[in-house]
């Protein structure tokens, strides 16, 4: 059951962090009012909300107030309990529904979902104990990446293991794991595709990641593929959302080897690679994810120029602003997080130019990021 959910209605974000906060900006402006369930007031989507609901993730009574003051309800990130997800399924309006949060927590049954779509994943397998990887590196072999199921990102809960010796000397994670061939990619790549509750379908133009220690540093757009490489993930982020029964936003992470892609991992959400389309595209990630949750026909999402986003950790953020006007005309977004800690994303900025080559000029003059 859809319903068109017009301006002047409430959103209800599960989630205070910056993905929330890009999201509330954007419905604010197109008329919405935003209440945020966080368990911490002031959080980066609290600040630029209406309503906080100050509580834990798994709290049911928090989800039940948030239901209460809200006339839709999403979430903007991926952790949120089967309990919560199912009572706000059955007792609230979430048209996003739980089964994708379901899936995408548990990288096992992400991976076979993805293999079940027809597309190509790195070959894997479920690993339980130290005997388990000595069976599964039978199969996979070396390199080899182990992953623990659930709670990774960013590189954490992750180990490389390129020979018998690192598998040997490693002190086996007493979580469950998957064991996933390393893919010698030579590009990373992301699309992000939006299906609204009436089923129509956009893609944004195909991003082009450099990740430095196990984290985006710089998505590029457009990616320097051919052509037929971007039809080819943009038909994969499409077949992925028709597979899945997508409502609102996913992010697809792709390895491109030879001319073979692979789906890396998804995640049901507006994703840190699609931040460049805040400037550079008709529509953001952000609106068009509200336009799906409420209804309203998707926006055009035509690259307007060349874009380069570059991601703000914690280390960045003293020396940038030590030296501001340097940024020039690029965009700056903060998210209104207090403490920079390390490798924490702050913000990002968006380098618009005529081409490609001057928008990675650009981001290199700053001179932040060496
Ligand atoms: P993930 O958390 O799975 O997105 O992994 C973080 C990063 O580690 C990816 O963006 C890749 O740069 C790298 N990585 C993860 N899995 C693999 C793999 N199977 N082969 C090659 N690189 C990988």
């Amino acid at each position: 059951m859809s319903k068109t959910i017009l301006p002047g209605s409430t959103i209800g974000i599960l989630g205070g962090g910056q993905l929330g906060r890009m999201m509330a900006l954007k419905a604010r402006e197109m008329g919405y009012h935003i209440a945020v369930l966080e368990p911490k007031s002031d959080s980066p989507c609290g600040q630029v909300a209406d309503q906080e609901v100050v509580s834990g993730y798994d709290d049911l009574d928090g989800a039940e107030k948030l239901a209460s003051i809200s006339d839709v309800i999403t979430y903007e990130f991926e952790n949120i309990t089967h309990e919560t997800a199912r009572w706000l399924e059955e007792n609230a309006y979430m048209p996003q529904g739980g089964e994708l949060l379901r899936i995408t927590q548990d990288r096992f049954v992400e991976k076979t979902s993805i293999q079940h779509s027809g597309l190509k994943v790195a070959p894997f397998e479920a690993v339980n104990s130290e005997e388990d990887l000595q069976e599964a590196l039978k199969t996979i072999g070396f390199p080899s990446v182990l992953k623990t199921r659930t709670g990774g990102y960013d590189g954490k809960g992750q180990w490389v293991l390129k020979s018998s010796e690192d598998a040997n000397t490693l002190e086996f994670p007493e979580v469950p794991c998957i064991l996933e061939s390393w893919v010698p990619f030579q590009k990373e790549l992301s699309v992000i595709v939006t299906r609204s509750v009436t089923g129509e379908t956009t893609t944004f133009p195909v991003g082009e990641n450099i990740h430095v220690n196990n984290i985006l540093h710089q998505t590029i757009v457009p990616a320097r593929v051919g052509d037929a490489v971007k039809n080819k993930a943009s038909e994969i982020g499409k077949q992925l959302a028709n597979h899945l029964q997508l409502v609102g936003t996913l992010g697809v992470e792709l390895f491109l080897d030879d001319s073979e892609i692979y789906v890396n991992e998804v995640a049901p959400r507006p994703h840190n690679s699609g931040h460049y389309t805040m400037e550079a595209c008709e529509t953001s990630q952000f609106e068009q994810h509200i336009r799906a949750i409420c209804g309203l026909p998707l926006g055009r999402t035509e690259l307007l120029k060349p874009v380069v986003m570059g991601n703000l950790l914690g280390q960045h953020v003293n020396p940038l602003m030590e030296n501001i006007s340097a940024i020039g005309s690029a965009k700056l977004h903060l998210y209104g997080k207090d403490e920079a800690k390390q490798n924490r994303k702050m913000g990002h900025i968006n380098f618009l130019a005529p081409s490609i080559e001057e928008a990675i000029e650009r981001m290199n003059q700053l001179k932040l990021w060496q």
